[in-house]
């Protein structure tokens, strides 16, 4: 039996370890998953549309956003702003749908101030070998800032204690089904099952 609260899942993990391509299979797999757009002032890659991958914002657009107070957590990272909307997270939230948010790890930090519920997540490839063979065989970025996000990678790395559960995407149809695994299973944590836990007192109570 599964309760009816939604689960703020945070997914995080270093460029090109599969983070996006997770996502989608889980999604695609699995019912009961609302994947967050985040907006961006990043340009797009080829083959994104704005509003299916990111909402794609200038620099200005994005700032006003930030004073609106229209997102819940945004960062910088490799010089280029990054932001979760606010609407569409509670909404799904409050409909009982486990909301997935793929961030980088300061955006993590300030879901956890937040909601201190919210499940972290972080995904890595098997060694930083396959990181740069990956990155590199996506071919939507220039060696630069591959190389920038490499560097960074490893600044990252010295923040993973921050989450839950750390998954290899080796395989990805196995990664896959280990995400559903663990967010299945947190479903079961008494903490979030309050409600159950208070019925079955009350008739205990009442025999
Ligand atoms: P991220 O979103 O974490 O930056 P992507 O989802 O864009 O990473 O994946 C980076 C590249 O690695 C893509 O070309 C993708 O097709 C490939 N990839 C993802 N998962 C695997 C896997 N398990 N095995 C091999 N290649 C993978
Ligand atoms: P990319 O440019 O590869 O799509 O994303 C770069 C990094 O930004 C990734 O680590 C991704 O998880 C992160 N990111 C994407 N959206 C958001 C967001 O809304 N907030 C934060 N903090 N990071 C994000």
């Amino acid at each position: 039996m599964r309760n009816n609260e939604g689960i703020l899942i945070v997914v995080s993990g270093f460029s090109g370890a599969g983070k996006g391509t997770l996502m989608k299979r889980l999604v695609e797999e699995y019912e009961g998953y609302a994947l967050s757009i985040s907006a961006t002032t990043r340009p797009p890659r080829p083959g994104e549309e704005d509003g299916r991958e990111y909402f794609f914002l200038s620099r200005e657009q994005f700032e006003k956003r930030i004073a609106e107070h229209a997102l819940i957590e945004h960062a910088e990272y490799c010089g280029n702003y990054y932001g979760t909307p606010r609407d569409y997270v509670e909404k799904k939230l409050s409909e009982g749908r486990d909301v997935i948010l793929e961030i980088e790890i300061q955006g993590a930090l300030k879901i956890k101030e937040q909601y201190p519920d919210a499940l972290l997540l972080f995904v890595s490839t098997p060694d930083a070998a396959e990181l740069r063979r990956r990155l590199s065989g996506r071919g939507t970025e220039t060696e630069e800032v591959i190389q920038k996000r490499l560097c960074r990678a490893a600044r990252e790395a010295e923040g993973i204690e921050i989450y839950d559960y750390i998954v290899i995407n080796d395989d990805l149809e196995t990664c896959v089904k280990e995400l559903h695994g663990i967010i299945a299973a947190a479903h079961h944590a008494p903490g979030r099952n309050g409600e159950f836990i208070k019925k079955m007192r009350r008739e205990l109570e009442e025999n």
